[in-house]
């Protein structure tokens, strides 16, 4: 007898379709999974046998095989536990044929035959979707990622008692809610919050205005990840379509409905210093999204930039570069998305002290090293660079008159943003930061005075060419947020002082 039930598999962020197939046949009594490796094939098959009889059903003592199909695509988490219950309940008779054709089922099982959360669960909806399936059996737990999908029938399930009812009389169970919706009014964070800090507050608009990389330095505690953490509040809203990848990589992450997840705003991902490669590229035998892919429309914070390992922080080159992270492995090269706002935030010298010379006692070559161990690339994709200072107490005790900073500066981020979405109409482009050198030249206009200031700070700063175009790049972003066709001396000015990084003692 034969049963097969429709599945998949997420590689990378893609879903995949596996079909399950399971025969019964008279032989020596056996259970044997084909189409995986053999240590989860046994995996699977333990806890389908144990699941299955604390269910009350007994499987006949035959030759039971269940394949999963095409061999050749990798197998990764447990969601086959379900669909394999199925196939075999199918091929035993205990469900009808008919019942679960053109539905997708999906979910691991404990030994006591419930149904247990995965992960991955919305681009598996979608590509069931694409197949026109008729719907989704899917666990409880993660039921309301269907929500997502729309004109998707998923049914969520607790136990296998609910599927094969569900199977023999067509009763769905009742759909528990799980998560919540989350209200965080109480905790949106706004600028106001930040005494001071004139200089990173407008570093901050800048950076959100035209997507330009940050680079906040200065003693601890000073306010710098405060700053950061401030930034996705002021970020343009995202495109439908970018909320639909977000969601799509936190389902694949397994942290869809959980605290701190998907809330309709852009993420916010702030891994502490001690950070490994995998975690930061992502990582595994078949690999899972890492930092720079879970930050993906959102931000990457890097606090103690100096701290990082150098191998981790060269990784970031590639995401930083080309918007996305490969990662090969035997099985394949895995392909992630990241394209996110690269802020981090360092000391200005080992003791943290510097440029206050009554506080630091680092020596000049200390300092160099310290700032040295940023790979040059790294800071070369950094557009922005904002000295934090100390607040000062007159600032820290200065009445709270400007409550909704954020709202105001994020006005001011999407006049910026209608400007550039009109002037890169009909082109790839969409925030200055992604301009070439040869586009540069094309879309930003100035004036002569601004054209004659360059050129003086070209040759008396012996700026690189590459410098060059980053500060005309962010002084496109100032005149934006002004609305200034444009770009004018006062502009370039204030990219200018933002440069930063390559400025003075930076070795840059
Ligand atoms: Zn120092």
């Amino acid at each position: 007898m034969f049963g097969s039930v429709l599945s998949a598999v997420i590689l990378g962020v893609d879903a995949h379709k596996v079909m399950v197939e399971a025969d019964i046949s008279s032989g020596l009594p056996g259970f044997s999974i084909v189409g995986c490796t053999s240590v989860q094939g046994k995996e699977v098959q333990e806890r389908v046998r144990t699941a299955l009889r604390s269910a009350g059903y007994f499987l006949p003592p035959k030759r039971i095989t269940v394949n999963l199909a095409p061999a050749a695509l990798k197998k990764t988490g447990a969601g086959f536990d379900l669909p394999v219950a199925a196939a075999v309940l199918c091929a035993a008779g205990y469900i009808p044929p008919q019942a679960l054709k053109d539905v997708l089922v999906l979910g691991e099982l404990g030994l006591d035959g419930k149904v247990r959360r995965v992960s991955g669960v919305l681009p598996i909806l979608l590509l069931a979707k694409e197949m026109k399936c008729r719907a989704c059996i899917v666990p409880a737990w993660n039921r309301q990622e269907g929500d997502y999908t729309k004109n998707m029938k998923v049914i969520g399930i607790e136990n296998l008692s609910q599927l094969i009812a569900f199977c023999k009389e067509g009763r769905v169970p009742e759909q528990k809610i799980y998560h919540k919706e989350k209200d965080d009014k109480e905790e949106t964070l706004d600028f106001s919050d930040i005494r001071g800090q004139a200089l990173a507050k407008r570093g901050a608009l800048l950076c959100a205005a035209g997507f330009h990389n940050f680079l906040m330095t200065g003693p601890p505690g000073s306010g710098k990840t405060m700053v950061a953490r401030r930034i996705p509040g002021i970020l343009p809203e995202m495109t439908e379509e970018e909320k639909m990848e977000v969601i799509k990589i936190q389902s694949i992450a397994g942290i869809l409905g959980e605290s701190g997840a998907f809330s309709g705003k852009r993420p916010f991902r702030s891994p502490h210093h001690t950070l490994t490669l995998p975690a930061l590229t992502g990582g595994g035998r078949i690999p899972r999204p890492g930092e720079v892919t879970l930050a993906h429309r959102g931000v990457l914070f890097l606090d103690e930039l100096a701290e990082i390992q150098r191998t981790v922080l060269e990784a970031l080159r590639q995401p930083l570069e080309e918007k996305r992270i490969v990662i090969s492995r035997m099985s394949g090269d895995y392909c992630f998305p990241a394209d996110f706002l690269f802020v981090a935030a360092m000391n200005s010298c080992p003791c943290g002290g510097y440029p206050d010379m009554n506080r630091c006692s680092c020596s000049q070559a200390q300092i160099d090293r310290y700032r040295n161990r940023i790979s040059q690339p790294v800071l070369e994709r950094i557009d922005l660079c904002a000295e934090v200072s100390r607040v000062e107490w007159g600032e820290l005790y200065e009445r709270d008159d400007s409550p909704g900073e954020s709202r105001r500066m994020k006005e001011q981020v999407e006049c910026a943003r209608r400007m550039q979405r009109k002037r890169y109409e009909g082109s790839l482009i969409q925030f200055n930061s992604q301009l070439t050198g040869k586009e540069t030249k094309k879309f930003c206009r100035m004036t002569d005075g601004a054209q004659k200031l360059l050129e003086d700070s070209y040759q008396r700063l012996r700026l690189s060419v590459r410098v060059c175009h980053r500060i005309v790049k962010v002084s496109r972003t100032c005149a934006d947020l002004e609305g200034s066709r444009l770009i004018e001396e006062k502009h370039l000015r204030e990219a200018l002082f933002f440069r930063g990084v390559d400025q003075g003692d930076w070795k840059a």
